[in-house]
């Protein structure tokens, strides 16, 4: 019987809805057997979510998803079985986050302008302590009635070129592919249809991540068609990228993302469990 896995989720400690408690229950409940915590610039929910699928007897991988700014855009990079001990990581994560408070208080200070007051006070109390994520911002420019929905909210506010969006000076793809892998971890690239990249382009950043040690590729993610998972299944096969397959999960709320209800991975590609790491993760062999 083959395994469910899900390698691409959030929880509170960045802009998920759940605790890491929850979302591994959750998750438990969705028949995953190996599930990967995967919150923005921060490890903070790993121990408990470890635990939590210890407890239940299911497959756990501690992760991360590191914001990149390469040739001016913004990609994700989701690192799998890395070492949340690790100083260099998490010196990096930590200015991340600076990165990130700094942007919140910009974003406010714009929106103000805009003539939205309260924004940066309502996202920070959204956040309740974690991360601050222009998610926050979504929620609370919904709450408020500046927007009907979440996909609305960022077309309208949040994106390049709309008033609460600010460029972001995020890791290298150098920086996040090192923190990664010198922790231990394999770096994969996230959700690589959502950068609406020119095939150029997508090749480009594939072979700047491949010569910087990057391994992994996100073929199947909740947010890809039928037609970009063949295409990017393609493409891992081409670069001989081990394949990678995530919902990014964020909220029950968000019926299209459903932890552990994926696509499988196209037939010829060699997925990211091939690699010897994937022996300890809580499973019997
Ligand atoms: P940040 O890392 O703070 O810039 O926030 C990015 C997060 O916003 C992503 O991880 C998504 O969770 C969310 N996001 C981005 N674009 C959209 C969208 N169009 N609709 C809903 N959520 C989005
Ligand atoms: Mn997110
Ligand atoms: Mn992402
Ligand atoms: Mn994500």
């Amino acid at each position: 019987m083959s395994r469910i896995y899900d390698l691409h989720s959030h929880s509170t400690a960045s802009d998920g809805d759940l605790s890491p408690f929850e979302l591994v229950q959750r998750a438990h409940a969705q028949q995953v057997d190996v599930l990967a915590l995967t919150d923005h610039d921060v490890t903070d929910g790993l121990s408990e979510a470890a635990e939590m699928a210890a407890s239940l007897g299911m497959g756990f991988v501690p992760g991360i998803e590191v914001s990149v700014s390469w040739q001016r855009q913004t990609v994700h990079i989701v690192g799998l079985h890395i070492d949340p001990d690790s100083v260099e990581l998490q010196a990096g994560l930590a200015r991340l986050r600076e990165f990130r408070n700094w942007r919140a208080e910009e974003i406010g200070r714009r929106l103000e302008k805009d003539g939205i007051g309260g924004a940066y006070e309502g996202a920070t109390q959204l956040a309740r302590g974690a991360i601050i994520s222009r998610t926050h911002f979504a929620q609370f420019l919904v709450v408020n009635g500046y927007a009907k929905d979440m996909r609305d909210v960022f077309k309208r506010f949040l994106i390049k070129n709309k008033p609460g969006y600010v460029s972001g000076e995020w890791a290298s793809l150098e920086e996040a592919v090192g923190w990664i892998t010198r922790s231990g971890g394999q770096a994969v690239i996230a959700h690589p249809a959502r950068y609406k990249m020119t095939a150029t382009r997508l090749r480009r950043l594939i072979r700047d991540f491949r010569e910087l040690g990057g391994s992994g590729f996100e073929v199947v993610s909740g947010t890809h068609s039928a037609d970009e998972i063949k295409y990017m299944g393609r493409l891992a096969n081409q670069f001989e990228l081990l394949a990678s397959c995530g919902s990014d999960f964020h909220s029950p709320n968000n019926v299209y993302l459903e932890l552990g209800r994926l696509a499988s991975l196209p037939e010829a590609c060699t997925p990211v469990w091939s690699d010897a790491r994937w022996q300890d993760i809580g499973l019997p062999q």
